[in-house]
């Protein structure tokens, strides 16, 4: 199984988020040079963020992202699959569909591998994914980028 780059670049953005300086909170181009994603990618996956209430943004002079308490406290199995969508790992149903779709074994035991995936992430919280070695490897990480 493989998440799509969208829940990558987000996760990525969500921890860089739970190590930053509350006092000088980062900005989505400040988030996007740090964990080295380009500016306009990083900017939807804050704003998918912003709507699942997982960070919001605080606007004018030292303003910036911030996670919200729901954030810090959410399940990653629960942010993992509301940035996923409800996809199979298999396009059973695709165009043309798979002529096997209605009796498949493998579709129902991928189904299970899947949740059994998920339920891996489910106990899991942002602040378990920043402990070191991670977290001090994030306050450290600089831009490389721009654009
Ligand atoms: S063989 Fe089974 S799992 Fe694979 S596409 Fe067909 S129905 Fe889905």
């Amino acid at each position: 199984m493989r998440l799509t780059k969208f829940t990558d670049l987000a996760l990525r953005a969500v921890m860089r988020l739970a190590v930053s300086d509350q006092a000088r909170p980062l900005t989505t181009r400040e988030v996007a040079e740090a964990v080295d994603v380009p500016y306009a990618h990083m900017a939807k996956a804050i704003t998918r963020l912003q709507h699942l209430g997982v960070l919001e943004a605080r606007r004018g002079r030292g303003g910036g992202l911030e996670l919200t308490g729901f954030g810090r406290r959410a399940s990653i199995g629960w942010l993992v699959r509301e940035l996923e969508g409800e996809d199979e790992v298999v396009a059973c149903d695709g165009d043309p569909p798979c002529p096997l779709r209605g009796a498949c074994r493998l579709r129902r035991v991928l189904r299970e591998a899947q949740e059994a995936f998920y339920a891996t992430l489910d106990p899991l919280t942002v602040a378990d994914l920043v402990t070191s070695p991670t977290g001090p490897v994030l306050i450290g990480l600089t831009g490389r980028r721009s654009g």
